[in-house]
């Protein structure tokens, strides 16, 4: 049996497609990187930009014939898409299989045992890597005005620390190296009285050869608790992404972040005065509503300010039902264009 997965966005869908992986290749099925030569087919669509959304239809919608070409085939969707479009994709995509919402917390392995494969045995997955994603909590109660996430995915839901560290524990028996711990906003997590530096030193204190880190932590939540605590971890490998968004506070305060562009500059350079070595990238969107030519010079003047390792930088577009769509969207496609061709021209060489 062949499979193949496509899988777009962020990086809970690419934990997710490797938690596929690995239960598949457990039962012998091989994958195949030309999934028209795959019996089963996951596609794990993301809708959190305009671009993405209309990639994922595009790519669902032409599926019909490689389904129709052999009886046998299986077609499983899941990710945002499915989330914010369930009975849309049912009436108008009728030969998908099985669709999996993001809003549940969904462990593969089980629903794939389940559904597809009632009789196989478990058995310890072989490796692709020695780099594995650990996802800490799901969902995200933010609510930044342009973001569709606590729509699609629900709102935050933590893991038990017991259950990450079992986890990670038996991963790192398997040979693995370095650890991804996976959230929308790590640093909110939270389970009974221990919270997310708790949970940062009983990782650094599992014994192993391994290093870690974290995505995405969110400006608002990065406390004092978890600044100090970064200063004292051995295993942490420095990386640090930390979305900014843009320069500006009006905007800032328009997309509902919660900082300002000096507190964002001051949780870097508290971190920076204690880890020299990290290694700082953020998101940027250019064009959201309302952003005048002087708020864009603010995101200019923040990129060249803070010296970020590398980032990466989006159009906005209007996402409903986030409440940013309720703003007229006001600046022209062609601005948003030339805005986002000189921010990503101003990355240094090496930054990507
Ligand atoms: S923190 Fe904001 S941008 Fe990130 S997922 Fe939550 S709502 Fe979206």
């Amino acid at each position: 049996m062949k499979y193949a997965i496509r899988s777009y966005g962020c990086q809970m869908n690419f934990a997710e497609a490797e938690e596929i992986r690995q239960y598949l290749q457990s039962v012998g099925a091989k994958e195949t990187d030309n999934y028209q030569l795959a019996d089963w087919l996951f596609v794990l669509t993301c809708t959190v930009r305009q671009h993405a959304e209309d990639r994922a239809w595009g790519f669902l919608k032409s599926l019909r014939s490689w389904k129709q070409e052999k009886n046998n085939r299986c077609l499983v969707v899941g990710g945002c898409l499915v989330s914010q479009s369930a009975h849309l994709i049912k009436s108008r995509l009728p030969y998908i299989d099985i669709l999996v919402p993001a809003s549940e917390n969904i462990v593969w392995a089980d629903r794939l045992k389940k559904i597809l494969l009632n009789s196989s045995p478990i058995c310890p997955p072989p490796l692709k890597s020695t780099h594995q994603s650990v996802i800490i909590s799901y969902g995200c109660s933010n609510f930044c005005s342009y973001c569709i996430v606590p729509f699609v995915r629900g709102p935050e839901r933590c893991r038990p620390a017991g259950e990450i560290l079992s986890q990670i524990q038996k991963l790192l028996q398997s040979g693995v190296k370095k650890i991804t711990l996976l959230g929308q906003n790590v640093n909110s997590y939270f389970d009974n009285s221990l919270d997310f530096a708790d949970l940062l030193k009983k990782i650094d204190n599992l014994s192993g050869d391994f290093t870690f880190t974290f995505l995405t932590s969110h400006p608002r939540d990065m406390n004092e608790k978890i600044i100090s605590t970064l200063a004292g971890l051995k295993k942490w490998s420095g990386e640090l992404h930390l979305p900014l968004q843009s320069g500006s506070d009006r905007i800032l305060k328009l997309m509902n972040r919660g900082y300002t562009y000096q507190q964002y500059c001051s949780i870097v350079r508290a971190i920076r005065r204690q880890r020299p070595d990290i290694c700082l990238s953020t998101d940027l969107i250019v064009g959201f509503p309302g952003e005048t030519e002087e708020d864009f010079c603010q995101t200019k003047k923040a990129i060249s300010e803070l010296n970020f390792q590398h980032f990466y930088a989006f159009k906005y577009s209007p996402r409903p039902p986030a409440r940013s769509a309720s703003l007229t969207d006001d600046v022209p496609d062609k601005i948003k264009e030339e805005r986002l061709a000189e921010v990503l021209q101003s990355q240094r060489p090496g930054q990507q």
